[in-house]
This record gives structure tokens, C-alpha cells and sequence, in this order.
């Protein structure tokens, strides 16, 4: 792979950087800011290097189209008061805002551009598409530093097609993020554990697939409990339930037994009335999820008290652990105590502990941890999952030789 580490001669080149600055904002607030510090190494070393930055990102899901609670304004603030200098913005991404903001750009200055999913071109179906749009931002610049780990599983203008449009080189996050996962995929620890929770259950269902041989314990916790639950024979009232994936998780059920791989599944829930700060709440067996005084309007917020017990005894039994997705809506204090629960474990084990995810990341944060508490904790979600699952990552693939 080309590394920036082995380049020379970066002064007074324009270098663009691809990084990941997708950051959980609460109206111009940003509500954690683990993205942008982890971006700040490279960018720091291009600056002391002498050269012209152009750093691109993209932030929450336009469609394609400017949209001002997307802007990374607040971002391009909070970067240069990490870096403690000046860091201009672009009105727009390669429109006469950018143009102007990279041609007056000075030896060692830093420019933010406004938000790559503003155009369509950013993550279009189309090659050509992308291609188009990847090459008005390689006029930019005379080199690409690709940092953005969070999405190097993207196959999108500004992570692949640029980075065959330019000279390109993964930045110093990327190293990183590839050393502590290679230490996960090679000769993990034993026990090896995987904490999986979240919200994108599909998504993370195809993971589970592939972590099978390689693990030993798999601890199942938010959104997609009730999918496992539901393939056990269970009601599980309102909850969050793919039906279409129940056939998909039998399935793993059987061959985690054949594997001898202990698939652990709470055994109790948070059931809420309803979804929000002020629902009611009753602590229900797994198995009984309609029990609850909200029958089959019950929703399954949180994994009750019981299973945080023994999902943080299983973690701190385990001498590796990987997790990725809070054990429930964490965003609301009375469904937190799983996700605290697991977090905190992580934190007491005596191992080698990795948290991935944006959410994860951020909920670790907001409760009140340290990132120093923890092995690592990876800016990518999705990114470190498919990289576990031993996929070939199109934005890693492409900075190779
Ligand atoms: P990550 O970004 O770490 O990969 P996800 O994006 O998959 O994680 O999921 C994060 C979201 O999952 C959080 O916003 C959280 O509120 C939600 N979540 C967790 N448990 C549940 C649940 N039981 N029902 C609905 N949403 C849940
Ligand atoms: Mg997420």
C-alpha cells in the first residue's frame, strides 16, 4: 500500500485529504468530535510539511443537493481549533467558492470545502458519474492522502475514483486503523469475544456470517436481538424485527452450535410504551416480550439489568473483544445501562478491547469515557466490520500497487 509515511517532498504541493468528518452534530452543535481529532495527525504533519491542504468529507445523508443542517462549517471551526490555526471554508465543494479558496491558498494554510454529498456525483451508481465529479476535484490538487477510514468501504467519487485520478497514499488514521484490525484478523487472543448491537441489523447480519469461524463467543445486544428472538419462536411485540432475515439467523444459530461458538442473547429487556423520554418501562424475560403491561405495542428499547450483568462477565472472561453497536437507544438516559454496561466492561477487561462504530464511538464518549480506557476505538463502523469479515475494501484496494 502507498503511505504518505514514505513520501517526500511536500512543500508547496496541493494536497488533497479525503477524511472522514462525519461527525453526530445536534443543530450546529457537535455532540462528539472523536472524527476530527483523529484526523488531525495527518493534517497537522501536511501543514509543518509546507503543503496547500484541501481537505474534503462528507457529512450525514444529503441526497445529493445542498442542505444547510449538513453544512461542515461547524466542522471547519472546530478543526482549526484543534489545529490552533486558521482554517478557511468553501460554500461549496467544487463550484467558484472552492476554486477561489484553493488558488489563494498559502504554504501550510487549510481549506475546508463544503460537504462532498451535496453533489450527486459524489456517491452516483454511475462510473462515469463519479468519474466526472472525482475529476473536478482532482484539478484541486497534485496529490491524494486518503484518511477517511470510516469509509474506505465505499466504492464513492471521493475515496476511489480520485484516488485513481491523482497520486495517491493512505494517511497516517488509515495505518493505524489497519494495524490494531490486522491484530484482530491474524492471531486474536483467546477467548475472543464480538459484542454486535445497533440499528443497521441487516447490514450487520452478513458480518455474523463470517465471524462465525473465527470467534468464540457472540454477544447479541440492540436493534437485532428481537431478529434472533424471533428465529428462537418468541413474540417480540413492536420491537425493531427483520422477518425476511429470520431464516438467515436460524441458520447461524445452527451452525454456531456445530462450531461450538456460544451465541449469548439477553434475557431480559427494557420494554418501553412507547419510543421517546417519557415512555414507561418494564423490565420483561426475552422470552415474554408481550408479558409486559404494553402487550404487542411493547418496544424493546434496552437489554435489561440481568443480561448487562452477564454480557459484562462474558466481556471481562475474554481476552479479546471486538464490539460494534450500542445494546440499546443509548441517546436516551433510560435505555443507556446496556450500552454502559458493556462499555464499561471494555474498560476493566484484562485484554486487548476495540470499539468500532460512529455510534459506538460516540455513546462510549457521551457516557462519560475515556478513548484512553479502551485498546482502541476505530472511527469506522462499517469499514472495520467488512474489513473483519475479510471483504476487499475498494477506498484500501485502490492505494495499493
Ligand atoms: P454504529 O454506528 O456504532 O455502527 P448503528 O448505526 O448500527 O451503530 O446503530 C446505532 C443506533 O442503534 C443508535 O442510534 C441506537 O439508538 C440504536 N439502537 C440500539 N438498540 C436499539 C433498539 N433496541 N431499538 C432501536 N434502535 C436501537
Ligand atoms: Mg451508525
Amino acid at each position: 500500500m502507498r503511505k504518505l509515511s514514505e513520501l517526500a517532498h511536500l512543500d508547496g504541493k496541493r494536497v488533497v485529504i479525503r477524511c472522514d468528518l462525519n461527525v453526530p452534530l445536534d443543530g450546529t452543535r457537535i455532540t462528539d468530535d472523536g472524527r476530527i481529532v483523529a484526523s488531525v495527525p495527518t493534517i497537522k504533519y501536511l501543514v509543518d510539511q509546507g503543503a496547500k491542504v484541501i481537505v474534503i468529507s462528507h457529512l450525514g445523508r444529503p441526497e445529493g443537493a445542498p442542505e444547510a443542517k449538513y453544512s461542515l462549517e461547524p466542522v471547519a471551526n472546530r478543526l482549526s481549533e484543534l489545529l490552533g490555526s486558521p482554517v478557511a471554508f468553501a460554500g461549496d465543494t467544487v463550484g467558484s467558492a472552492a476554486r477561489a479558496a484553493v488558488t489563494t491558498l498559502e504554504r501550510g494554510g487549510v481549506v475546508v470545502l463544503e460537504n462532498l454529498r451535496f453533489n450527486p456525483g459524489e456517491t452516483s451508481k454511475s462510473e462515469d458519474e463519479r468519474r466526472e465529479f472525482a475529476s473536478k476535484l482532482a484539478e484541486f490538487a497534485d496529490i491524494m492522502v486518503s484518511d477517511g477510514f470510516g469509509v474506505v468501504h465505499r466504492k464513492q467519487a471521493s475515496v476511489y475514483e480520485l484516488a485513481q485520478l491523482l497520486p495517491s497514499y493512505a494517511g497516517f488514521l488509515i495505518e493505524k486503523e489497519l494495524e490494531v484490525l490486522e491484530r484482530l484478523t491474524k492471531s486474536p487472543e483467546r477467548p475472543y469475544a464480538v459484542v454486535l448491537g445497533g440499528s443497521k441489523v441487516s447490514d450487520k447480519l452478513g458480518v455474523i456470517d463470517h465471524l462465525l469461524p473465527t470467534v468464540n463467543k457472540l454477544l447479541i445486544g440492540g436493534g437485532m436481538v428481537f431478529t434472533f428472538l424471533a428465529a428462537l419462536g418468541h413474540k417480540v411485540g413492536s420491537s425493531l424485527l427483520e422477518v425476511d432475515q429470520i431464516p438467515v439467523v436460524t441458520e447461524y444459530l445452527a451452525r454456531a452450535k456445530q462450531l461450538g461458538v456460544e451465541i449469548v442473547l439477553p434475557t431480559d429487556i427494557v420494554v418501553a410504551s412507547k419510543f421517546g423520554a417519557d415512555a414507561e418501562v418494564s423490565i420483561t424475560a426475552a422470552d415474554a416480550i408481550e408479558g409486559s403491561p404494553f402487550g404487542a405495542s411493547g418496544l424493546g428499547l434496552d437489554i435489561g439489568p440481568q443480561s448487562a450483568e452477564n454480557f459484562a462477565r462474558e466481556i471481562l472472561g475474554a481476552k479479546t473483544v471486538f464490539w460494534n453497536g450500542p445494546m440499546g437507544v443509548f441517546e436516551i438516559d433510560k435505555f443507556a445501562n446496556g450500552t454502559r454496561a458493556v462499555a464499561k466492561a471494555l474498560t476493566e477487561m484484562n485484554g486487548f478491547s476495540v470499539v468500532g462504530g460512529g455510534d459506538s464511538a460516540a455513546a462510549v464518549r457521551v457516557l462519560g469515557f475515556e478513548d484512553s480506557q479502551f485498546g482502541h476505538i476505530s472511527t469506522g463502523g462499517g469499514a472495520s466490520l467488512e474489513f473483519l469479515e475479510g471483504k476487499k475494501l475498494p477506498g484500501l484496494e485502490v492505494l495499493n500497487d
